[in-house]
């Protein structure tokens, strides 16, 4: 039977360890695979590519089946953009996926009941890296939540929730404080649940849903999140389950999959041949079923079930009571090729599944949304107090749009400031007409012509828009 292309990258840190180890595995398996490998990571951002991959190698993530890759190191500071972050938005891998199961007793936890799947949202939120410094006091960071990319997730959950006969899909998000953009994921959230009625939906707002996470995991099944929340709780949910060394994560999309651990390439045991390679075995794993080779993922997975059965585990889970020896990243490795055809004996028995091919999620239409210009919000650099500028714009208006509002860092400070609201050099001058009459452009343009002759610092505006008479814009004060 002919082999099944696939890419590699052996990555940074315990990376090259931990894919020799998990290579030895599928290839003692006899696994069907055609091993592209590829460089990306550290070596290629010191050769100036600043995303951390050499254009070149796109096509051969594009000609192979799947990509697995190793933990990569991110170097610190600016000028850099994140390697993963740059793949899974490049090829459109929106869904992330991360099972984080308990293997008590062997595996120490202080939850024997856990599994949970995560489902990350994998191309927006605070990843998409837009970032600005606006002032010497501030800086900010744009969170974009889409409706085509809330919902293409939340679907997805649903879906694999269905195919996985899994009971209940969760959603955590923070409706509550950011009404408009964690408020359309709940709203699309709701939408999609009420389409299927056979699987169990609710809602927590994701700090008081986090703390039920870390406190009873077993209250879970499958959870969906924005990027940020989904990419912190699957660390804490791998970490409660075992250890972060145990979780392997898949990035599917439309048009291609990538495969990896969870965590990162541990620089600090680089070399040490301690790592535990089973997060990213387990991805592979996940891999393999992605590609059909469903058999040789349910022979590996019983076999690595068998080998932490056996009490044969890395530092990261070794315990005194319920090891019986420690071993290393490639000696992990051997042992689970040697339980090759053997199963566990406690721990439920894994049978793969063979997955259809990818159902491409097919979108809601929306009808069409009457937009209105209603004004402009004008971000200023000015040193406060407030005083020493205000006479000036006050007095700034064209046609029906005048000032209504003045805020420091999200807090009203004019009209009716609090003088113990502590400001820095960034205020939002919010310029609006009477029950938001609309407006056209060129009055926003009159008014920042204005503030610039009258030597006002604008940074950046935003504009402020009904959508079917509704704000498309937060109205609160404070
Ligand atoms: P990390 O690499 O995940 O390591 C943090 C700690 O987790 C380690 O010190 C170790 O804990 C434990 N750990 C992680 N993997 C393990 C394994 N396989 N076996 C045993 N223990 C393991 O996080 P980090 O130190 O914050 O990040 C290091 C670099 O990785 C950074 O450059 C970061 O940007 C990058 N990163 C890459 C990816 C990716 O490529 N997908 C993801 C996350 C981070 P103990 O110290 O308690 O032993």
């Amino acid at each position: 039977m002919s082999k099944i292309p696939i890419t590699i990258a052996k990555g940074d840190g315990i990376g090259p360890e931990i894919m020799d180890a998990s290579l030895h595995i599928l290839d003692a398996a006899g696994a069907k695979l055609e091993i592209h490998e590829i460089e990306v990571g550290e070596k290629a951002y010191l050769q100036g590519f600043e995303t951390g991959i050499d254009p070149k190698v796109w096509e051969t993530i594009r000609s192979t089946k799947a990509f697995l890759k190793a933990p990569i190191t991110t170097p610190q500071g600016g000028g850099y953009k994140s390697l993963n972050v740059t793949i899974r938005t490049t090829l459109g891998l929106f869904a992330n996926v991360r099972p984080c199961i308990s293997y008590f007793p062997y595996i120490q936890t202080k939850h024997p009941g856990m599994d949970v799947v995560i489902v990350r949202e994998n191309e927006e939120g605070l990843y998409t890296g837009i970032e600005y410094q606006q002032t010497p006091d501030m800086t900010q960071s744009l969170r974009l939540i889409s409706r085509p990319g809330s919902e293409k997730i939340i679907r997805y959950a649903f879906e694999y929730a269905k195919r996985q006969g899994r009971k209940k899909v969760t959603c955590f998000a923070k409706d509550n404080i950011m009404k408009i953009s964690d408020g359309l994921f709940r709203k699309v959230f709701d939408e999609v649940a009420a389409e299927y009625s056979d699987i169990l939906n609710e809602f927590w707002i994701v700090d008081i849903g986090a703390a039920k996470l870390a406190d009873s995991p077993e209250l879970f099944d499958v959870i969906v999140m924005p990027n940020l929340y989904g990419d912190i709780l699957s660390d804490v949910a791998a970490q409660i389950s075992g250890s972060v060394g145990l979780v392997g994560s898949a990035n599917i999309g439309e048009y291609g999959a990538m495969f990896e651990a969870i965590h990162g390439s541990a620089p600090k045991y680089a070399g040490e041949n301690i790592a535990n390679p089973s997060a990213l075995l387990l991805a592979s794993l996940l891999m393999l079923n992605h590609i059909g080779e469903s058999e040789t993922a349910t022979l590996i997975h019983n076999a690595w079930l068998k080998t932490i059965e056996d009490g044969i585990h890395t530092k990261d889970i070794y315990n005194e009571g319920s090891s019986r020896s420690l071993v290393g990243t490639k000696e992990f490795g051997e042992a689970v090729a040697k339980n090759l055809g053997k199963n566990p004996e406690k721990l439920d028995l894994v049978s793969y599944k063979k997955q259809e091919s990818f159902k491409k999620i097919t979108l809601t239409e929306i009808p069409p949304q009457k937009r209105e210009l209603v004004g402009c919000d004008v971000f200023i650099y000015a040193k406060p107090p407030l005083e020493n500028f205000l006479d000036k714009i006050v007095k700034v208006n064209a046609g029906p749009l005048h000032l209504t509002l003045i805020t420091n860092r999200g807090v009203q400070v004019w009209p009716e400031g609090q003088p113990e609201t502590f400001c820095v050099d960034h205020f939002r001058l919010r310029f609006s007409a009477p029950d938001f009459k609309t407006v056209s452009y060129d009055l926003i343009l009159q008014i920042l012509q204005d503030l610039n002759r009258m030597g006002i610092d604008v940074i950046k505006t935003e504009n402020l828009y009904l959508f079917d008479k509704e704000p498309g814009f937060s109205q609160a004060k404070n």
